[in-house]
């Protein structure tokens, strides 16, 4: 009696679910599996965040919000806008969503008309181009190499815009390539955006995940093309609580506030609370994401040298915490030797192929430095036989 829709039989399940649940399942068997897989930080979300929240629900914030978020997260925002990335989006040209991910898919829902087409520098993360996608528009990937580190060159970008290009979506830094794309290349962009009409979505996900680079926001640029997506999954290690935002022109946050509102209606009303401390505790926020990004930075440099020593090729990344690593040496498959590394070094990785980046895994390095130490043992005894 039911018959799937056209949409949802279009749709592509991510590939790093298929692994994580291949993972989970050798898990159930009693197979020690580590993930690699996970985008998430394995710290804890900070205690004056907790607080906040408890404090939230004790006091009754338990009620729907304003669609586009409680009035005093969105000043928080605006300020924040403001104090870290130099743009200015008043509180009514902000909107507060559940986790980036809706804040992107009601951007893509707001701008795109079947057959736009969408510039994508790849590797991508695996949403963007499922999502476009989903609207009609057509993701088309803007290729980059690992010796390059995964730069984006505005050169190659521009040869692909064609009269139907209407998008650019930037992730600096970058899911899974780690890749931060310098000032000059964001200015280069920026004015191609401009000469060309283009809109520019700038995911900031990991703007504070940077070690050796500096993270600029490309809105500064090209203030009336951009839309700029953040949130407090990753910076402030809150992925459960669903928070996202976007800063922009008003008529598209207007319209992401419509579409929101038949959809989702508004962000958790406690998690809201939660991300209000985050933002305006800022001080004491900062001091938790620098203690993060000193980990990171750690184990980012650990894992890479170790990789490498295995003999299997991998650049250092700037920032996120992830690692692409070109595992051909295992097998010319990206998908097999995922497959491989899962099933004989018992070490879950995701394969580039949903990436777009064949030839290549994607590690995850938010884990204890005991862990990574385990994974690279593991691994080298797959690259040795
Ligand atoms: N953008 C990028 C590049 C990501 O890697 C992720 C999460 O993996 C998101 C957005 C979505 O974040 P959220 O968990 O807040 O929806």
């Amino acid at each position: 009696p039911f018959q799937l829709s056209a949409r949802a039989l279009s749709l592509k399940p991510s590939s790093t679910v298929a692994v994580s649940s291949r993972a989970l399942e050798l898990r159930r068997q009693g197979i020690d599996v580590i993930s690699m897989s996970v985008g998430e930080p394995d710290f804890d979300t900070p205690a004056h965040v907790k607080a906040a929240a408890i404090h939230a629900i004790e006091s009754g914030k338990t009620k729907y919000t304003a669609v586009s978020g409680i009035a005093e997260l969105r000043e928080a925002i605006s300020a924040k806008f403001t104090r870290e990335n130099g743009l200015n989006h008043a509180p009514d040209a902000v909107t507060v969503t559940s986790g980036g991910k809706q804040a992107l898919f009601n951007a893509f829902f707001a701008l795109l008309n079947p057959g736009d087409e969408v510039l994508i520098p790849a590797p991508y993360w695996v949403s963007y181009p499922e999502m476009v996608a989903f609207t009609g528009a057509v993701p088309v990937p803007v290729p980059t190499t690992p010796e390059s580190g995964f730069m984006l060159d505005p050169g190659v970008l521009e040869a692909l815009v064609t009269p139907r290009t209407r998008m650019i979506v930037l992730n600096s830094p970058g899911n899974p390539t780690g890749a931060v794309f310098p000032p000059e290349v964001l200015q280069a962009v920026a004015e191609l955006a401009q000469r060309h009409s283009l809109t520019i979505v700038s995911d900031e996900m990991y703007e504070h995940l940077v070690y050796d680079a500096e993270q600029v926001s490309i809105g500064r640029y090209a203030p009336e093309h951009t839309l700029t997506v953040n949130g407090a999954s990753k910076a402030y290690a809150m992925t459960g609580w669903r928070i996202g935002y976007a800063g922009g022109p008003k008529g598209v946050i207007a319209a992401m506030n419509a579409i929101q509102s038949q959809s989702t209606s508004n962000a958790s009303s406690v998690s809201q609370y939660a991300a209000l401390a985050a933002l305006e505790q800022h001080e004491e926020t900062a001091r938790f994401v620098e203690m993060a990004r000193n980990a990171y930075r750690e184990r980012r440099d650990f894992i890479v040298a170790g990789l490498n020593a295995l003999g299997l090729p991998t650049p250092t990344p700037q920032g996120a915490f992830y690692v692409m690593t070109d595992i051909t040496s295992i097998h010319p498959g990206e998908l097999e030797a995922a497959r491989i590394i899962l099933d004989d070094a018992r070490v879950a990785v995701v394969p580039g192929t949903d990436f777009g980046a064949p030839g290549q895994v994607r590690l995850s390095y938010a884990a204890g430095m005991d862990t990574l130490a385990e994974v690279l043992r593991r691994i080298g005894g797959v690259v040795s036989r």
